[in-house]
């Protein structure tokens, strides 16, 4: 087995409330969808463990951590933000989804497999050093992301993020740091309203507009990413999977096809060949149209899984 599969079933307990387009629905749809297609057979299960206080303190602050555990109610709900609702178990929850990360770099710089997929909630993406934000509490994929710098004494790791939305908490996180290359695509203007687009040593950021479809998003990937990246020559990938772009997905306006997230997948794939060994750790961010969702998701593990 070439691919690890890492997720808890905790992360199901995240109760983010009635109506809430971020929940435990999503995971079920995709794991359905992975054993109907016969994929889960072939995919290496790996239970997430609890990230450490230790590595949470590589990208989110002290007084960050404290205050959140106080916020986590004992019964019922809180709001971390407008849109980001917790509940009981979502420390839990979303203790699992960062470790579920950390673990992914251990099996993949373990050799263990080539690459892996988490399978988490919540997601990650918006989450800063010090604040929480749109449907995040921790910032899994950079947790991962700073274990790979300091416990593997990586020098060059690219992050790419194709979810529909800006990676502002990575972009937070990492800005300036010469050992990452993070490159995004999301619409804009657009949710989190955060950071107005720029292009550092270190940020490559594409805006698309609303009415994008897969030329431009396709076009604007030839243009910018893949030669960022094939100059960088990552040693490892990280990939914010977000299929929130989808046509079907009412979250935004972009209009992808699954073909769209195969295709990216597949650039991305080839980088990782050439530079890295392979090595990808791909997390789970955003989508909530649970059939496209499911869907689009299989392909992506097809593509890592070269079937
Ligand atoms: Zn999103």
């Amino acid at each position: 087995m070439s691919t690890a599969y890492i997720s808890h079933q905790i992360c199901h307990l995240h109760d983010t409330g009635q109506g809430h387009p971020e929940n435990a629905s999503r995971l079920s749809a995709i794991e359905d969808k992975l054993l109907i297609s016969g994929l889960s057979d072939f995919l290496g299960n790996v239970e997430a463990p609890e990230v450490t206080q230790d590595q949470l303190l590589r990208v989110h602050s002290a007084e960050y951590l404290a205050n959140l555990e106080a916020m986590m109610p004992q019964k019922g709900y809180a709001k971390l933000d407008p849109d980001t609702i917790v509940s009981p178990d979502t420390m839990k929850a979303a203790k699992r989804a960062a470790g579920a990360v950390v673990s992914a770099v251990d099996q993949v710089m373990g050799n263990q497999f080539r690459n892996a997929f988490c399978s988490v909630r919540p997601p990650g993406h918006h989450a800063e050093s010090a604040r929480a934000m749109g449907f995040c509490v921790f910032n899994n994929l950079a947790v991962g992301a700073a274990h790979a710098l300091e416990t593997y004494g990586l020098e060059k790791i690219a992050i790419v993020d194709f979810d529909v939305h800006q990676g502002n908490g990575t972009e937070d996180i990492f800005i300036g740091n010469d050992k990452v290359l993070y490159c995004s695509i999301f619409q804009h203007p657009f949710f989190p309203f955060a950071l107005p687009p720029k292009n550092t040593a270190n940020v490559i950021s594409i805006p698309l507009d609303a009415t994008a479809k897969s030329t431009e998003f396709r076009t604007a990937i030839n243009d910018h990413w893949l030669p960022a990246l094939e100059s960088f020559q990552p040693e490892i990938i990280f990939i914010s999977a977000g299929f929130d772009a989808h046509r079907d997905d009412d979250m935004s306006h972009v209009s992808l096809v699954d073909d769209d997230f195969k295709w990216v997948t597949e650039q991305i794939v080839r980088i990782a060949d050439a530079s890295a060994s392979g090595r990808i750790v791909s997390v789970l961010e955003g989508g909530y149209e649970l059939n496209s969702l499911a869907r689009c998701v299989e392909m992506h593990l097809r593509v890592l899984m070269k079937l």
